[in-house]
């Protein structure tokens, strides 16, 4: 059956990279069909409000970060800030330790207030010589030694990804700070804010001065290949899937979220432990390395929204491996599934009227600010390719 209706770009997925590069195409007077299976806006980025009214981030904690100007430049069109210093704890052997490693975790670690100077000197001693990390085992042991690394690192990402850090790129872990003065906060980024009312707000304003486009969801790729002719694909899905799986899955991670809400008043035996009135934890973010939890980390988001009501939910993240039909929330960032990748990647060099943007499709752990620079890049490309048109 030959679909019967027709559309200057489809695109695939309605998180990040999709909703950026329609609002980019519709802007330049090209009309747009986006579609995503799932009910919402948003994908990963996805944020609602709970039945206890306690604004939360339905797949994992999303904090943005950047060093680009341009995308904040470009994301300040539609929403303001709500600026953030995210600041999170490690619980391990009964208790919570500073973390990423700064001075303040060394502290902890000996017992009695320490300085810079001494810090720096004994990581001197402690770390493992290695002038190239080839991988995340390497790249932790030679900044902070064998001891911390196994508090903090080894547990942590075997659980995470149950694999090895041995077997992780380098950059795994090697995106989390090492730090010898007080600096608590987790990201290093220059900017570091949510949006003022929430992703979800912000992507429903995108969409609002997206003239002319056609948002449909609960719809799959196969559907809207059904229903419309296009003069251009943008496919921000998983890459593998949308080749059918030819030459098998590629690697992927995945997670189980689990809620818990508490109302004002069920919290009187926590609070004193999150150290003010109205949280269940200290910090935005507490992660679990033992291997005896069977979660990685709690959050309890309202600690970075700002948002002031007596209620809150954290969220526990449980990994687990990834079956086909469910989210592949994270690409597998190591050699053997970048050498899978590789094959994808010579199919999709074959379809020259297909974009292949986001997360999923280009195998990145990409961050949200690394995907938004990729879709202003592809729209900037395609607009350069089939030009503007004129309304
Ligand atoms: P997605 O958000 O995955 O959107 C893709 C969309 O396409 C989805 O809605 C999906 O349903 C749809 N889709 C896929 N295939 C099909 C199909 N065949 N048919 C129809 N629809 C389809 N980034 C940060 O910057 N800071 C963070 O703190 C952070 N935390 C994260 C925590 C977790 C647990 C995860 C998983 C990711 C995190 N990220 C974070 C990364 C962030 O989620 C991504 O960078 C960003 O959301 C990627 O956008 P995307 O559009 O590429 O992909
Ligand atoms: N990691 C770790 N211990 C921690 C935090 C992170 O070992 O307490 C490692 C782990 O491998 C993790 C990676 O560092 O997957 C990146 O951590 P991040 O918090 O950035 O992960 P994300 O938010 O992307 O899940």
């Amino acid at each position: 059956m030959q679909p019967d209706g027709r559309t200057d770009f489809l695109i695939i997925g309605a998180g990040f990279a999709g909703l950026v590069v329609a609002e980019r195409l519709a802007a330049a007077g090209w009309k747009c069909v986006v579609v995503d299976r799932r009910l919402h806006i948003g994908g990963n980025a996805y944020d609602a409000t709970d039945a206890a009214g306690v604004l939360v981030h339905r797949y994992g904690p999303h904090y943005f970060r950047t060093n680009s100007a341009q995308v904040v430049e470009y994301l300040s069109r539609f929403t303001g800030w709500h600026a953030v210093a995210y600041t999170i704890k490690s619980f391990v052997g009964g208790r919570y330790w500073s973390f990423p490693i700064n001075l303040n975790t060394f502290e902890e670690y000996l017992g009695r207030p320490s300085s810079s100077e001494e810090f720096a000197g004994w990581l001197a001693q402690a770390r493992v010589p290695i002038q190239d990390p080839a991988n995340s085992e390497e790249v932790i042991i030679s900044q902070v030694g064998r001891e911390l690394y196994e508090l903090f690192f080894e547990n942590y990402t075997l659980k995470q990804w149950r694999r090895h850090p041995r077997e992780l790129d380098a950059s795994v872990c090697g995106r989390i700070p090492v730090r010898v003065n007080r600096d608590n906060r987790y990201l290093t980024e220059t900017f570091q804010a949510l949006p003022e009312r929430g992703f979800t707000v912000m992507f429903e304003r995108m969409l609002a001065a997206a003239r002319g486009l056609e948002l449909h969801l609960g719809m799959g790729f196969q559907e809207a290949c059904q229903r419309w002719r296009c003069g251009h694909l943008v496919f921000t899905g998983a890459l593998d899937e949308y080749f059918d799986y030819r030459y098998g899955p590629l690697p992927y991670r995945s997670l189980r979220f689990e809620a818990e809400s508490f109302a004002g008043g069920q919290l009187a035996g926590r609070e004193a432990m999150a150290g003010k009135p109205g949280f269940w934890q200290p910090a935005v973010q507490v992660n679990y390395p033992e291997l005896e939890v069977p979660y990685t980390r709690i959050v309890e988001i309202k600690h970075a929204t700002g948002q002031e009501l007596d209620a809150t939910t954290i969220i526990r993240e449980y990994p687990k491996d990834w079956q086909r039909g469910e989210e592949p929330y994270y690409p597998v960032p190591a050699p053997d599934a970048h050498a899978a990748y590789q094959r994808y990647l010579k199919l999709a060099a074959a379809e020259p009227n297909v974009s292949f943007i986001g997360r999923l499709a280009t195998y990145r752990y990409y961050n949200m600010d690394q995907v938004i620079a990729m879709a202003l890049a592809e729209a900037r490309k395609l607009v350069a390719r089939y030009g503007a048109k004129s309304p």
